[in-house]
């Protein structure tokens, strides 16, 4: 893979976490809205209970989901190391993109 080409998987990754961090902020104020709106009904206390506990174990499970996406999505689009499979595109790939090298291992990527 050559520089311009990670660049360009880079940009499309980070508009993924881009997206998937606006649909779950969406979907944690829908739940925090839907439970304040619970919480002001005559919803006896076990069932708002309830209901903030399936919340808190679907927001989880989709917050894992979104992680195991970006991870399978950033090894598809070779932002691994081919050495170390060390992944490239978290917060420290401007190392990557200034030295050319992989931050974990020192392999020459390009
Ligand atoms: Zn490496």
């Amino acid at each position: 893979m050559d520089k311009q080409t990670f660049l360009q998987n880079l940009a499309q990754i980070r508009r993924r976490k881009l997206l998937l961090i606006r649909i779950g902020a969406s979907l944690l104020f829908i739940t925090l809205c839907t439970s304040m709106w619970l919480s002001k009904t005559r919803i006896s206390p076990h069932g708002l209970l309830m209901f903030k506990g399936i919340a808190i174990a679907g927001f989880a499970a989709l917050v894992y989901s979104f992680i195991a996406m970006l991870q399978h999505m950033s090894r598809r689009l070779g932002l691994h190391c081919p050495n170390c499979s060390r992944n490239l595109s978290g917060p420290l790939s401007h190392k990557v993109i200034a030295s050319d090298q992989c931050f974990q291992c020192g392999m020459k990527l390009f």
